[in-house]
């Protein structure tokens, strides 16, 4: 605490992460000595810019840029972009430490990182985006690199963002190479990776479902957020079988009984991809409840999948969703779920999927992006989405690995946290003292 003043989202990370390691290090002989835990929460680098440009009536705009660099243990720096008001060292050293265990987690050769800018993407144009990725990008060029740092997309920033930061990187440092992930399918991006996220963690739920000889198919699911994971996680909820009810946006969310169907799902994408606009429409268009500055969790369901933002679903929300009889709760989201949240699930011992093992697949698909772009191939639909269930699937084997209990209960979040430690770790120690 007395380090790291000020970064409260940062602190609650490592402190959820140490509770599960910590007696498993004094356990473990190897990491004796080694202050492994002291050298894993500190990063590598961070790197703090200021981003200068020029809005459309000509006025001159200051926000700060960042890129935190955690580990490259097992591979170069990993992890995305996130532009959003919210933004801060904190936040995004948070977010750089979970992507550590996350992307060792999927068993791909990637380290960990995260960046973004204070910069509100809301109401701006489309030329003050771009602006404002290329005076962005002006700075992060030197930093990163296909061989060092490979940014990607988070809250903010999606494939318009990526396709303006690429444009300038390519100017810049004159290379044409996968520097970035979430490019467009016609310029090196991979099939499948806007899906990643969402698709994963419903395979991911499919998984744990089936240590039940249960499935998606008939289940009800409560999703909060309207952005690209949660649009993704919709889609393959419908296409399984379940009925999704909600979903929300940083002003309200809508409860749609019937279930939202392809064709609803098809008008909310546009409505937030293209037009920009509220969830407050889609209540509007199909007659539905919609309640303004609140969160879905009162909402009864057997599924509860939060994917919008951290600390969206908190001990009040957890013992609604209990008393609805809620089975399941999987994070699309980076810690949506507070401690006291989780505490309350594991206590009943209902299923939760922590976001560093069930919202892997992003990264795990960019990490496929990689490998095509260095063989200068790419993959069919088919190939990927086959590869990427086959890393839910090892995922969820590495979470039972090291988060069984005795009496059967599966701890995930404890087998994430050991699972994604030990292969950085002992990486971290073969490599010296690094
Ligand atoms: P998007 O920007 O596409 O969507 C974010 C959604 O969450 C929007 O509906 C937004 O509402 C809502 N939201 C954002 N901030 C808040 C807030 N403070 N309060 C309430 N609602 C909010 O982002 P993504 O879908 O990409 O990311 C969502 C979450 O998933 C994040 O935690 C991200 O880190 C995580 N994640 C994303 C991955 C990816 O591949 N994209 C990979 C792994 C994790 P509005 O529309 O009003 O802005």
């Amino acid at each position: 605490h007395k380090k790291n003043p000020g970064e409260p989202e940062f602190l609650q990370a490592v402190e959820e992460v140490a509770t599960s390691l910590i007696s498993f290090i004094e356990s473990e002989s190897r990491y004796k000595n080694t202050k492994i835990l002291e050298r894993i929460v500190e990063p590598e680098r961070v790197i703090i810019f200021r981003v200068p440009w020029l809005d459309d009536k000509g006025e001159i705009q200051v926000n700060r840029g960042f890129r935190v660099q955690m580990n490259s243990a097992i591979g170069p720096y990993k992890g995305g972009l996130r532009f959003h008001p919210s933004v801060t060292l904190s936040v995004l050293k948070f977010l750089a430490f979970e992507q550590t265990f996350k992307n060792s987690l999927t068993g791909l050769p990637m380290g960990a990182g995260k960046g973004g800018s204070d910069f509100d993407p809301k109401g701006k144009s489309d030329n003050e985006i771009m602006k404002f990725c290329q005076s962005f990008m002006t700075e992060l060029y030197r930093h990163v690199g296909a061989d060092t740092d490979i940014p990607a997309g988070d809250i903010g920033v999606g494939g318009r963002e990526i396709g303006y930061l690429f444009g300038q990187y390519k100017r810049i440092a004159g290379a044409f190479n996968g520097v970035l992930t979430g490019k467009g399918s016609e310029w090196g991006g991979s099939q499948i990776r806007p899906e990643a996220t969402g698709y994963g963690l419903v395979y991911f739920v499919e998984e744990i479902l089936k240590t039940k000889k249960d499935s998606m198919s008939g289940k009800t699911v409560t999703i909060s957020g309207s952005g690209n994971v949660a649009q993704y996680a919709a889609e393959k909820c419908i296409e399984l079988g379940a009925k999704v009810l909600t979903l929300s946006d940083s002003k309200g969310f809508i409860y749609d009984p019937a279930g939202i169907d392809k064709e609803k799902l098809a008008y909310l994408m546009h409505l937030k991809n293209i037009e920009h606009g509220c969830i407050k429409e889609y209540a509007i268009k199909y007659n539905c409840e919609y309640f303004e500055g609140e969160r879905p969790w009162k909402i009864k369901c057997d599924i509860a999948l939060p994917n919008a933002t951290q600390n969206e679903l908190d001990a009040n929300d957890a013992k609604t969703l209990l008393k609805n009889g809620c089975i399941c709760v999987a994070e699309g989201a980076n810690m949506p779920c507070t401690p006291r949240a989780v505490a309350t699930f594991l206590k009943e011992k209902i299923f939760y999927a922590p976001g560093k093992a069930a919202n892997a697949g992003g990264v795990a698909v960019s990490g496929l992006e990689m490998s095509q772009n260095s063989q200068r191939y790419s993959w069919s639909r088919a190939e990927v989405d086959a590869k990427l269930k086959m890393i839910m699937h090892e995922i969820h084997e590495r979470c039972i690995q090291y988060g069984k209990e005795e009496d059967g209960f599966v701890n995930y979040e404890k087998g994430a946290n050991i699972a994604g430690f030990v292969k950085v770790a002992d990486a971290m120690l073969a490599q010296g003292l690094v």
